[in-house]
């Protein structure tokens, strides 16, 4: 096997496993609002920091989104952002699950 064929192989792999965990994020998240929705309410409410510095990595990794321009949703701050956009990341597993864990300005204070 070339190099070149092995490189391809293990981007291909990890791009994969990249896109299954944020399958994971994105249909947990729609379970936590469908029926845990005071949990979600209470972590976007105590969720502090914002979207910025990280050109929007997340919506790379999970969709690789048309609406993303230049590291930036077009729809940012409209309201026609998608509901499951606006409310990422619910909680430190979402973060983690969308592969993001080293770059989203989004934190909790520890209780
Ligand atoms: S709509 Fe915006 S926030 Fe949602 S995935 Fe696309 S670019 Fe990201
Ligand atoms: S990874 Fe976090 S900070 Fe970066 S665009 Fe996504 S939600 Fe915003």
């Amino acid at each position: 096997m070339t190099k070149t064929n092995k490189g391809e192989q293990q981007s291909f792999v990890k791009n994969i496993i990249a896109i299954t965990l944020s399958l994971r994020s994105s249909v947990r998240r729609r379970y936590l609002y469908y029926f845990k929705r005071e949990y979600v309410n209470k972590m976007v409410k105590t969720r502090k920091g914002s979207c910025e510095g990280c050109n929007g990595l997340c919506c790379i990794k999970t969709r690789r989104c048309p609406l993303l321009n230049e590291g930036k949703c077009k729809l940012y701050s409209t309201n026609k952002m998608p509901f499951f956009c606006m409310v990422f990341p619910v909680d430190e597993k979402d973060i983690e699950l969308a592969g993001v864990e080293d770059c989203c300005q989004f934190y909790w204070e520890k209780e």
